[in-house]
Order: C-alpha cells, then structure tokens, then sequence
C-alpha cells in the first residue's frame, strides 16, 4: 500500500506521565483532529513507560555510568514499551520497522521550524510520504541511553535550543503543528496558507471589533471592502512586521 491510500493514521506516544496529553487530545481544533474528526484518519494511543518496567518497584531509570548527576532512561525498559506496547497491540508484525517511524524529541535533534514542520507532515501522512504510524518517545530526567537511540530511533526533534523537563511538550507541539498541514484537518477559514513563515514571512497585524479601541481605529483599508487594496495592505504589513520583528527571516527569502 502507498501512503497515498493509507486511511487511518496512528500516532503512539510512550510517556511516564500520559495525562500530560489529557486535555491536548480533547481540546480545540487538534483534539477534534487527534480523535478522527474533521476527516484527519487520525487516532493517538497513550503508552505508560511504567507499565514495561522489568523490576517490582516499576523503576525505568537508573544511575549514569561514569557518574554525574541524575538518571537515565533505560535501553530495555524503552525496547519493551516500543515492542509490547505499540508493536504487539498494533500488530504490525515482525517488519514493523517497514511500518514505523520512531521519533525522539531531544536537544540534539534537527530544530523544529515551520518549513521542516511541513516536510514532516507530508512524509507522515502526505501521498509520496513514507506511510508510517508514529511513535514518540518522551525522554525525562537526564535523557534515554543512546543504545535505545542507536538502535530504534529513526528521528531527532528539537523544539529549540534550550532545555525542557521533559519530552511531552515537545511532542504536543510537534503533533499540533503538523497536523495543521495535513490534508482535511484545517478548513478554508483556517488555512495555513497565510500563515507566519508560509512563503518567509510573518503575517500581518489582525483586527475585529470594535472598529474604535482605546482610541486606536482599525485601519481604514480594511473597512474599504476593496479586495485589491486590502491585499496589498497586509502584504505590506506582513513585511513591516517582519523587517521590525524577524529582520533575519528577510534573509533567506
Ligand atoms: N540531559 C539532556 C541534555 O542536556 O541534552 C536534557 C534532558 S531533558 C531534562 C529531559 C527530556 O526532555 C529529554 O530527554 C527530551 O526528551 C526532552 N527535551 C528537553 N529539551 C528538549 C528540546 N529542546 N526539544 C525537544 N525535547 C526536549
């Protein structure tokens, strides 16, 4: 099967705190997106680390060799959460690597902008895409040990150059910005199109009602109802603000 006809898409997310994603999954245009709705093919199963521990007391961590402060993840509890819990359940057999696409969200990883956002997206669910369900691997404490990268990680994120507790932020915002480029997930009214960084730039400043705000008007183009003028208006913008804001966008265009 191309990825082109595959239908049903599934995001697994191995996590030592699931609720994490509690609200992420029911809240908003992503929630609807991440239950199925809006035609997105979409479903996400939650893995608990903990449960695919190997000891009595469920630890999934342990000292670093070669000292220093904080645990790490370990390799073997990580394999059984990726083999028993996504895997097994989802029966994708003993070829699961031809079947999954198993990223792990971490500072070293290639740096999450908008245009690798959409490359990610196509080649998840786009029609030349590699036509893989996802697995995301939410590090804690120092890290997960590099023989578990080594060995099954397909894929490094990072969200930024700085240092977050913990790898589910990172893939909630990994999931929520992808999807928006996924084919039916967003509607016309909320196409990515005209979005900040869609063709280099920033997008314009918005404005609703009331027209009058603390006496600051909206500008009078807006209300002109003349199409061509208004287009020509936030194209403006959209380059005021970014030389003002992100002059270095201007550079790679
Ligand atoms: N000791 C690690 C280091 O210095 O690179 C940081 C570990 S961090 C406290 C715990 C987890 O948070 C990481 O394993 C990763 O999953 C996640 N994380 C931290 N920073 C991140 C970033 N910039 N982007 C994506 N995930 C991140």
């Amino acid at each position: 099967m191309t990825n082109g006809e595959k239908k049903d898409h599934k995001i697994w997310i191995i996590s030592l705190f699931p609720d994490f994603f509690k609200a992420f999954l029911e809240t908003g245009l992503s929630g609807r997106a991440l239950k199925g709705e809006r035609e997105s093919g979409l479903s996400v199963h939650l893995v608990q680390l903990r449960d695919y521990s190997s000891n009595s007391y469920k630890g999934v961590d342990d000292a670093p060799y070669g000292g220093g402060p904080g645990m790490v993840m370990r390799p073997d509890t990580l394999q059984a959460a990726l083999i028993n819990g996504v895997v097994g359940p989802g029966g994708y057999g003993p070829d699961w690597k031809e079947k999954l696409h198993v990223v792990f969200p971490g500072p070293r990883g290639r740096v999450w902008n908008q245009k690798n956002c959409q490359e990610f997206s196509q080649s998840a669910w786009g029609k030349n895409g590699h036509g893989k369900d996802l697995v995301f691997i939410c590090g804690r404490y120092e890290g997960i040990d590099e023989r578990f990268i080594q060995k099954y990680v397909d894929e490094q994120l990072s969200l930024g150059d700085y240092v977050l507790t913990g790898g589910e932020l990172a893939v909630m915002a990994i999931i929520d910005s992808a999807i928006r480029f996924k084919p039916g997930v967003l509607g016309n009214r909320e196409s990515f199109q005209k979005e900040s960084f869609q063709g280099g730039l920033l997008e314009h400043p918005q404005y609703t009602r009331p027209r009058l705000f603390e006496g600051l008007e909206v500008p009078e183009v807006l209300l002109s109802g003349n199409h061509k003028k208004i287009e020509e208006f936030e194209r403006f913008e959209s380059i005021r603000v970014t030389q003002a804001e992100r002059p270095d966008l201007l550079e790679d265009l």
